[in-house]
């Protein structure tokens, strides 16, 4: 039977799903202004919370980090900025143990795309804060969208430097568009969405200042700091790449940060994540 047969042959309900199957594919509405949607994608519990700072103040204390993903809606398209642990980790209900604690993602990252209108295909840029497991394990659910990537970060990643990069959890970076990048880098082109050179933490690392219409500047750390307490008394984690750039990096972030009156939000502090509206609310 050809599909007009079977379209004149067909009820009702079956036309309208006929219908809606063959109109193409529904694009995001538009926003007017800049919004951050800040979505779950883990927590990550430590036993011992001494790998975050070379000083001691942590030693033998246990602590839990949250493991954001974020989404920036702009006129001219979606930026999606750390894809979390994984959704595959979802799939262990209570999450899995690993040597430095426990990990669980309670809340997939698709589930919380489509909570908000989004599907991955909508998505227009993907970047990370840096190449670590812990912000890179959905980006292979997004093929489609433009890599921006810091050169300086992928070669160091592709060099295998340690159990924290799993290459093949970004491995769709071979076959993406991909746009290159050295340092400083305005996604958008007017000046209100900027990937910011922050490296330390690893060499290529970098945070992403937003400029927002109501909230004003708001700075997503990435791990430039772990803590926000790392941020105020300038504390380095030990396993840092180079502890004399992470401290240039805060010095970069908290001078922005004072110019602007703008706010720093620790990706990895539960009470700066928490702080920020729950979807699907968002900041504007
Ligand atoms: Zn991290």
């Amino acid at each position: 039977m050809s599909r007009s047969s079977l379209l004149r042959f067909a009820g009702g309900s079956l036309l309208l799903a006929a219908s809606s199957f063959l109109a193409p594919a529904q694009a995001a509405d538009e926003v007017k202004d800049v919004r951050l949607y800040a979505l779950d994608c883990g927590l990550i519990h430590v036993k011992d919370m001494a790998m975050f700072s070379d000083t001691g103040e942590y030693n033998g204390k246990p602590g839990v980090l949250s493991d954001p993903c974020f989404v920036i809606r702009h006129p001219k398209g979606i930026l999606v900025w750390d894809t979390g642990l994984g959704d595959k980790m979802a799939e262990t209900k209570g999450g899995v143990d690993v040597e430095i604690g426990h990990m669980q993602v309670d809340h997939t990252l698709l589930d919380q795309l489509k909570e908000i209108g989004l599907a991955p295909a909508d998505v227009t840029y993907l970047s990370f804060s840096h190449t670590h497991f812990d912000h890179t394990g959905n980006a292979n659910e997004f093929p489609g969208a433009t890599w921006i990537l810091n050169k300086t970060e992928l070669a160091w990643a592709e060099s295998k430097p340690g159990p924290f990069v799993n290459i093949d959890a970004f491995s769709d970076y071979k076959t993406a568009k991909t746009q290159m990048i050295d340092g400083d880098y305005d996604v958008f082109g007017d000046g209100s969405v900027v990937i910011l050179k922050t490296p330390g933490h690893t060499p290529g690392h970098q945070s992403l200042e937003l400029k927002l219409k109501k909230a004003g500047v708001v700075i997503l750390s990435g791990d430039l700091v772990h803590q926000r307490a790392n941020f105020t008394f300038r504390r380095v984690p030990p396993f840092n790449y180079e502890r004399a750039d992470t401290l240039a990096s805060i010095d970069r972030v908290s001078t922005i940060l004072t110019n602007t009156k703008g706010r720093l939000v620790v990706q990895h502090d539960l009470s700066d994540f928490k702080s920020l509206p729950k979807l699907p609310k968002y900041l504007d």
